[in-house]
């Protein structure tokens, strides 16, 4: 049976999300962001937590360790370079290695460049994609421990995923990035549909992810980087797409 997801908010703008094997009934939490939000989603599914499936160190996506494996006894997967920064990991991963959620297999990718360490999990099955804070709709993370070269290389690993992908990131930031990204293609017409979604949504309440990577291939800027017309928009017409990035990156940390 195909896998099953559950999203819910969490902190101030992150997002939890439940990833479930209705088969084995093992159900692993992508990063846990703080305890209660976690629970509370258990209880309304009643799902049995097996697994933490973290993708990088930052508190906000692992502050909920600890309580969740006491309480659980689940298995604490992470990534292999900065395992030494996150609490009670039992299993640590890296590029190309398998983590099994019951019959559900997901692969590693290693995404580094928002921390040096970052990985992101791929189910091709079903084709569910958990990048962390590497990728979100219509906008990336920010560059914190590794450089624009590493962020742009992790970006398009992602981007070579199926088009019809579903991922799912760490933050609701989606309308915040549209309004960044028409200062890039203000004339891009795929971006401006999604903006008018992206605003029904928002007004109705409803969470603007999973977005799927072909869609942002046509309108997150970020991945755009090596589009001629992108490089021209920000003045570095001929240059390596890595360098169109890390300007459009430096443009929104200003934003
Ligand atoms: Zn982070």
């Amino acid at each position: 049976m195909p896998a099953q997801t559950y999203l819910f908010p969490c902190l101030k703008d992150n997002y939890g999300v439940l990833l479930h094997d209705p088969d084995s009934g093992a159900t692993a939490s992508i990063d846990a962001p703080e305890a209660t939000p976690v629970e509370a989603a258990l209880a309304k599914t009643g799902w049995r937590l097996t697994d933490i499936l973290v993708t990088h160190h930052h508190h906000d996506h692992t502050g909920g360790i600890v309580a969740l494996k006491q309480h659980h006894k689940c298995r604490v997967v992470a990534p292999r370079n900065e395992a030494q920064r996150i609490a009670d990991v039992d299993e640590k991963v890296g590029e190309g290695d398998m983590v099994r959620i019951g019959a559900l297999q997901g692969r590693v990718i290693d995404t580094p460049g928002h921390t040096a360490g970052h990985i992101s999990y791929f189910f091709p099955a079903d084709k569910l994609a958990f990048v962390g804070d590497t990728l979100f709709s219509i906008g990336c993370g920010r560059v914190i421990e590794g450089n624009a070269e590493m962020m742009w290389q992790s970006l398009v690993k992602l981007r070579n995923l199926p088009n019809d992908t579903k991922f799912y990131c760490g933050h609701e930031y989606t309308a915040a990035n549209i309004r960044f990204a028409k200062t890039i293609e203000a004339d891009n017409r795929p971006l401006a549909a999604r903006a008018e979604e992206v605003t029904r949504l928002v007004a109705a309440g409803k969470p603007t992810i999973p977005a799927t990577i072909g869609a942002e291939k046509a309108e997150n800027p970020f991945l755009r980087a090596d589009v001629p017309e992108v490089a021209e928009a920000v003045g570095l017409a001929g240059s390596p797409a890595w360098k169109v990035f890390a300007e459009i990156r430096e443009r929104k940390n200003r934003f």
